[in-house]
C-alpha cells in the first residue's frame, strides 16, 4: 500500500478501507509515514468528511495503537466524558460520587487547551496531586478507593499523541471523524462497561452551534455502542459557563460546595442528570427519579465528599475545602437593560490572559485565577450592579483592560430573553 494513493482516495471523496486506515494509523504509530503526509490525509479527511465505518476503523486502531486498562476488580465500571466548557466541572464531582456506589471509575483525562479548562489542571490546584499516575498504580488505587483520575499513560492510544499534536498546527482539528476516533480510542482503553457524553454547545463550548453538536454526539454514541460499551449522552447548553465559577481552583472549590450538598443550581442538575444516566444504563436504577435521589443522597451526606479527599490524598495532592485564589477585582454594568448572552469566547479568553488557561500545549497555569458570574441570560441588571468578580492579582492597568472586555462578554438589551435550555436531549 502506498500512503499518497490513499491520501488521494480520500481527497477524491472515497472511502477508506478497515485495512487502510490500519496502514495510516500503524504508520502514525510506527513513525513510518512523515508528518507532511499524515497531515495531506488529515486536511482531506476533514474536507471530504469521514464515513461511520471510517470512524469506526480509525477509533478501533486508535485503540489498538496501545494498551487497555487491566480490568482489576469485580465490579462494573464506567465513566464519564465531557466535550469540555467553561465552568464545566462535573467530572470532579462524579468520579467519587459513582465510586461510593460501588463503580469503579477509571477517569482518564487531559488539560485544558484553549478555552476549555481540563480536569487534570482543575485536579492539580491541589498542590502535589498527581496526574502522571502508571498502570499499575491506576489499578491498586481503583482496588482500593474505586475511582481515579488522571492523565493517558503513554501506552494508551499513541497514535493519538501523535495525530493530535499534528492536528492542532494544521488547522485539523474540528473534523467530527477525527475528534471521534480521538476521543473514544482513549475512553475505550479504560475497559469501561457504561459511559455517559456531555456533548456540550454555545459560546463556551468546542461546538458552537447545535446542529454540530449532534452530529458529534451521534458520532460519538454510535462508536461506543459498536465497540460494544453502553454508550448514552446528554447534549447540554455552554452559551453561559456552568455554575458561577471558571478558573481551576475556583471550580474546585465550587465542586467541594456542591458535594457538601449546595453549589449552583444548574452545575448540580447536570451532575444529577450525568450520574443519573449511568445508574439507569447499566441497570443499576430502573427508574430516573430513584437514580438522581441515589446521586444526590451522597452529595447532602458527605459521602462523596469523603471519597474525594481520599482520592485526592492517594495521588498525593493536599486536600483543603477551599483552595486560595487571587484578589477579587468587581465588574460593573454600565447601563440597565436585561442579560441577553454571555460570549463564553470572551470569557474563556480573559481567563487565559489572566494565566488561567494554555495557548500552547507548555504553557503553565496559575490555579489561582478565574471569575465567578454573578448574572445569568434573562435576569435584569441596573447601573452600577456587579455582573461579574475576576480573580486576578495584576497591575491596575492589566485589571483595568481585562474588566473592559469582562463588561463586553456580558450582553445587556431591552428585553428579556430566556436563558436557553440546559439539558437538551438524550441519546
Ligand atoms: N478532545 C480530544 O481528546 N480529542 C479531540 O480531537 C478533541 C477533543
Amino acid at each position: 500500500m502506498l500512503i499518497k494513493e490513499l491520501i488521494e482516495k480520500k481527497r477524491d471523496g472515497l472511502e477508506l478501507t478497515f485495512d487502510e486506515i490500519h496502514f495510516i494509523v500503524d504508520g502514525v504509530t510506527r513513525q513510518t509515514i512523515p508528518d507532511y503526509q499524515i497531515s495531506a490525509w488529515l486536511m482531506a479527511s476533514l474536507c471530504s468528511g469521514m464515513t461511520e465505518a471510517e470512524t469506526a476503523a480509525l477509533t478501533e486502531h486508535m485503540l489498538n495503537s496501545g494498551r487497555r486498562l487491566k480490568r482489576c476488580t469485580d465490579r462494573l465500571r464506567v465513566d464519564k466524558h465531557s466535550t469540555g466548557g467553561l465552568g464545566d466541572k462535573t467530572s470532579l464531582i462524579l468520579a467519587p460520587l459513582l465510586a461510593c456506589l460501588e463503580l469503579d471509575v477509571p477517569m482518564l483525562s487531559g488539560r485544558g487547551l484553549g478555552i476549555t479548562g481540563g480536569t487534570l489542571d482543575k485536579m492539580e490546584a491541589y498542590p502535589g496531586y498527581r496526574c502522571d499516575l502508571s498502570e499499575a498504580e491506576i489499578e491498586s488505587q481503583l482496588r482500593k478507593i474505586g475511582c481515579v483520575i488522571t492523565g493517558t499513560t503513554a501506552n494508551v492510544a499513541p497514535a493519538d499523541k501523535r495525530l493530535y499534536a499534528i492536528r492542532d498546527v494544521t488547522g485539523t482539528v474540528p473534523s467530527v471523524g477525527l475528534i471521534t476516533g480521538s476521543i473514544m480510542s482513549k475512553k475505550l482503553a479504560e475497559s469501561l462497561d457504561a459511559l455517559v457524553l456531555d456533548v456540550k454547545w454555545g459560546s463556551g463550548a468546542f461546538m458552537k452551534s447545535i446542529i454540530e453538536a449532534r452530529e458529534l454526539e451521534s458520532s460519538l454514541v454510535r462508536t461506543g455502542r459498536r465497540m460494544g460499551v453502553i454508550t448514552t449522552s446528554l447534549l447540554t447548553d455552554m452559551n453561559q459557563p456552568l455554575g458561577r465559577m471558571v478558573g481551576n481552583a475556583c471550580e474546585a472549590n465550587e465542586a467541594v460546595d456542591i458535594m457538601k450538598g449546595s453549589g449552583p443550581a444548574d452545575a448540580v442538575e447536570v451532575t444529577l442528570a450525568l450520574g443519573a444516566e449511568l445508574l439507569l444504563s447499566t441497570n443499576r436504577e430502573s427508574c430516573p427519579e430513584k437514580a438522581r435521589q441515589a446521586i444526590a443522597s451522597l452529595l447532602q451526606n458527605g459521602q462523596a465528599l469523603h471519597r474525594y479527599q481520599e482520592m485526592i490524598e492517594a495521588q498525593s495532592g493536599r486536600f483543603s475545602e477551599v483552595l486560595p485564589i487571587e484578589r477579587s477585582t468587581v465588574v460593573e454594568s454600565k447601563n440597565s437593560g436585561w442579560v441577553v448572552s454571555l460570549d463564553g469566547a470572551r470569557l474563556g479568553n480573559i481567563v487565559i490572559a489572566m494565566g488561567g488557561g494554555r495557548r500552547s500545549q507548555q504553557d503553565a497555569v496559575n490555579p489561582g485565577v478565574g471569575l465567578e458570574m454573578l448574572v445569568r441570560i434573562g435576569d435584569r441588571v441596573e447601573n452600577g450592579q456587579p455582573l461579574l468578580h475576576l480573580f486576578f492579582d495584576g497591575a491596575q492597568p492589566e485589571i483595568d483592560a481585562l474588566r473592559d472586555l469582562a463588561r463586553e462578554a456580558v450582553g445587556i438589551g431591552p428585553s428579556q430573553k430566556p436563558g436557553p435550555a440546559l439539558i437538551v436531549e438524550s441519546a
